[in-house]
């Protein structure tokens, strides 16, 4: 089964995927953090944002692997071409350089290809932008999870606060997440909106483990509703 969780920058969809995933039993995959990979590897390189053809090509040859801490079965960490990126994609650089990356039709070529092949390999929570619309459009669940920016602002400032990385300036992180948000919004390919059949989840001034629970449930629902 695959439990598809799209959405904005901060609105949660980490957290909530991880822990879905936990109470399920089931394998969860981030895919931002797979295109962050590539814009680390872009901005190492110093490869021009508007380059498709070489974008494209890191993201087609570059091994981009998630690692796992012994016993523990859910990712905590990602690597691309052998390079460990865990706390380099975070920083305020690759929250710039990721959206004009990943609007490159050749980066996201590549990585729907891997993300379609690593899905389909089991039971996945799988979050992103273009999950339930484009990734995994048969997706037995699809949540679209949003929350206003000023609650996802201060989200991603305490995130940053605990990880020791990204800016810790709430009006900073709040322009650059309406930036982020808008060029993500209205790129030609694959942009942020939410699938047709997609549960609208508006997560401002929830406790997280409401949204989790009502998110396990849609799942055993689903799973009830195949097997008779
Ligand atoms: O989820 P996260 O904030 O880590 O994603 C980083 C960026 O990767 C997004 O702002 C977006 O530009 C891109 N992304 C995407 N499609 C996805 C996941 C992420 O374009 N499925």
């Amino acid at each position: 089964m695959i439990v598809a969780i799209d959405g904005p920058s901060g609105a949660g969809k980490s957290t909530v995927a991880k822990a879905v995933a936990r109470e399920l039993g089931f394998s969860c995959l981030d895919t931002g953090a797979m295109y962050r990979a590539v814009a680390w590897r872009a901005v190492q390189d110093g490869v021009p944002f508007d380059d498709d053809e070489a974008l494209g090509a890191i993201a087609r040859t570059q091994e981009i692997a998630f690692t796992h801490q012994p016993g523990e079965p859910l990712p905590s960490g990602v690597s691309i071409g052998g390079a460990d990126v865990t706390a380099a994609i975070r920083t305020a650089e690759i929250d710039r350089a990721v959206s004009p990356v990943s609007a490159a039709p050749s980066v996201r070529a590549a990585l729907l290809d891997q993300q379609r092949r690593i899905g389909r390999a089991g039971d996945y929570v799988v979050e992103g932008r273009d999950i339930g619309t484009t990734v995994f459009p048969e997706a037995e669940v699809k949540v679209f999870l949003t929350a206003s920016d000023e609650e996802r602002a201060h989200r991603r400032v305490r995130q940053n606060v605990d990880r020791g990385i990204g800016s810790i300036d709430y009006d900073e992180v709040l322009a650059d997440l309406r930036a982020r948000d808008e060029r993500d919004s209205s790129r030609a390919a694959s942009p942020l909106r939410p699938a047709d059949d997609a549960v609208m989840l508006d997560s401002t001034g929830r406790f997280i483990e409401d949204i989790i629970d009502e998110i396990c449930g849609m799942a055993r629902d689903a799973a009830a509703r195949s097997s008779r």
